[in-house]
């Protein structure tokens, strides 16, 4: 298997500025919720490990990417950037959710990722005036020449 280079997508010399002060993973809302790794400790997997191993973590899917890690970070380290990143990799070698890739698959067929008729329900109620239309045929061949559809394996 192909080692995927997250590297390409993050700056890995911002590892390097991390002093282990903890502030990310005291204020990580997933991390007190319950198994999630936290940042600190994927950050620290990244640097003693690697980046090939991390990807390969279901846990990594449990990051909301809420920013609160890089607010708090003395360091200013941008680690939803780099959850990103590494999960931008995962999914190449088919660490994905099955609900991610659901929900995916939708914005792939529809543009939308969510059920365009409960959306126009809602905005009818409001008195908003309906969605604008969206091209699937450009959303589509957008998705196709990025190579999207072949590394999720989508069908379209
Ligand atoms: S808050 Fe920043 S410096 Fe502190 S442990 Fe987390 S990443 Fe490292
Ligand atoms: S962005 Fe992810 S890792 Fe950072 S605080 Fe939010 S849930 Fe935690």
């Amino acid at each position: 298997m192909t080692v995927q280079k997250v590297w390409s997508l993050f700056d890995r010399s911002q590892l390097y500025e991390c002093y282990e002060c903890s502030k990310c993973s005291g204020s990580c809302p997933v991390t007190l919720a319950g198994d999630f790794l936290g940042p600190r400790k994927i950050l620290l997997k990244c640097l003693q490990h690697g980046s090939g191993r991390v990807i390969r973590d279901p846990l990594l899917w449990y990051c909301t990417t809420c920013q609160v890690c890089q607010d708090r970070c003395p360091q200013e380290i941008n680690i939803p950037e780099l959850l990103t990143g590494l999960r931008n990799k995962a999914a190449k070698i088919g660490n994905i959710p099955e609900r991610v890739k659901f929900t995916v698959e939708k914005i792939a067929k529809t543009g939308r990722s969510v059920l365009g008729f409960k959306v126009e329900r809602e905005r009818k109620r409001y008195n908003l005036p309906p969605v604008v239309e969206i091209s699937k045929e450009e959303i589509s061949k957008i998705l196709a020449e990025t190579g999207f559809f072949k590394d999720l394996k989508i069908d379209h």
